[in-house]
C-alpha cells in the first residue's frame, strides 16, 4: 500500500491507473479507524478496482467551539488498519496540503442543512462539501463511499454531486453498531462507563419510533414528539439536542410515501452522539 500525502502525486497515481481503464473507489475519513470505516472499505474493495482511503480531520468542518484539536488521532493505527484491508492507497494530507490562504471560493450548502446536525452545528456541511470537492478533484473516484450513521452527510453529498454534476456515485453503507446497539463511532471513547452504560438506549428507542410508525400510522408530528417523549424520559445522563422525522434524502418536514429519516443527537458530558434510522414503506 502506497501512503501519499503530496496532493500532485495523488493525482499523478489516479490519472495512471484511469489510464489503464481502472475504476477508482474511495473512502473518505477522519482516521481514528474503527469497524464502521472497515465496512465502507470492503465495501470499496468488492465494487472498485483500486481503492484510496484518507485520514485528515478537516478543520473547516468543526465549528470554533468544537472539537478539531482534541478529535482523536492515531495515524499508525490507522494505516496497519487501511492496509489491512487491502486498500491501494492512503492519502494522507496536511492541512496545508489541502487549504492555502491563497483559496479565494467559499461554498454555502443552501438547502438540507437547516434541520438536524447543521443546526447545532453551522457551518459544518459547508466545511463537509469544502473539503469534499477538493479531495474529488483530486482522487477522481468513480464511487465515494459514505456511511449511513451521517445520513445528514449522505444526503448532502449527494446534493453536492448533483449540484456540480461530479461524475461520482454515491454507495450508501449501513451503520455498524456495537453489539448492544450503539453506533461505532471515533467519538464514543468520550464517553464515561456510565454514560456508555446508558447509550444504547438511543438506538433502541429510535427502534422503537420506527416501530410505532409503522403500526399505528401516525403523522410525521404526532410521531417525533412520542419518540422523544420517551428517549428523553429513558436518558438519565444525555440530553437529547434534537429528535426529528423528517423526508429523507430532501430533509423537509412533509409527509412523504418515500423513505422518511429518524435522527437523533444526545449530548453526553464530553460527547455528542448522533444515531438515525431510514424508514422506508419497502422493507420488512
Ligand atoms: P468520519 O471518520 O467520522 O468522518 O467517518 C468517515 C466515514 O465513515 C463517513 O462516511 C461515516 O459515515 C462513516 N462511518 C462512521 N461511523 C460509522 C459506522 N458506525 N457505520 C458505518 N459507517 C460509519
Amino acid at each position: 500500500m502506497k501512503v501519499i500525502k503530496n496532493a500532485q502525486e495523488i493525482q499523478r497515481f489516479v490519472l495512471e491507473q484511469k489510464a489503464k481503464g481502472h475504476k477508482i473507489g474511495f473512502v473518505p475519513t477522519m482516521g481514528f479507524l474503527h469497524e464502521g470505516h472497515l465496512s465502507l472499505m470492503r465495501e470499496a474493495k468488492r465494487t472498485t478496482d483500486i481503492n484510496v482511503v484518507s485520514v485528515f480531520v478537516n478543520p473547516a468542518q468543526f465549528g470554533p467551539n468544537e472539537d478539531f484539536e482534541t478529535y482523536p488521532r492515531d495515524f499508525e493505527h490507522d494505516k496497519q488498519l487501511v492496509e489491512a484491508a487491502g486498500m491501494d492507497v492512503l492519502f494522507y494530507p496536511s492541512v496545508e496540503e489541502i487549504y492555502s490562504d491563497q483559496d479565494l471560493i467559499q461554498m454555502t450548502v443552501t438547502k438540507r442543512t437547516n434541520v438536524l446536525c447543521g443546526t447545532s452545528r453551522p457551518g459544518h456541511f459547508d466545511g463537509v462539501v469544502t473539503v469534499l470537492t477538493k479531495l474529488f478533484h483530486l482522487v477522481q473516484p468513480s464511487v465515494a463511499y459514505f456511511g449511513m450513521k451521517d445520513a445528514q452527510q449522505v444526503a448532502v453529498v449527494q446534493g453536492l454531486i448533483d449540484t456540480l454534476k461530479f461524475p461520482i456515485r454515491i454507495q450508501r453503507v449501513q451503520t455498524v453498531r456495537e453489539s448492544d446497539g450503539l453506533a461505532k463511532s471515533s467519538r464514543n471513547v468520550r464517553l464515561s462507563t456510565d454514560e456508555r452504560q446508558e447509550a444504547p438506549v438511543i438506538y433502541q428507542t429510535l427502534q422503537w419510533g420506527r416501530d410505532l410508525m409503522k403500526q399505528e400510522g401516525l403523522s410525521m408530528s404526532e410521531a417525533e414528539k412520542r419518540v422523544r417523549e420517551k428517549l428523553e424520559a429513558s436518558l438519565k445522563l444525555g440530553k437529547v439536542d434534537y429528535l426529528t422525522i423528517l423526508s429523507y434524502p430532501e430533509l423537509e418536514p412533509k409527509e412523504t410515501s418515500g423513505e422518511k429519516i429518524l435522527a437523533t443527537a444526545v449530548f453526553y458530558k464530553n460527547v455528542r452522539l448522533i444515531d438515525n434510522i431510514i424508514i422506508s414503506h419497502q422493507e420488512d
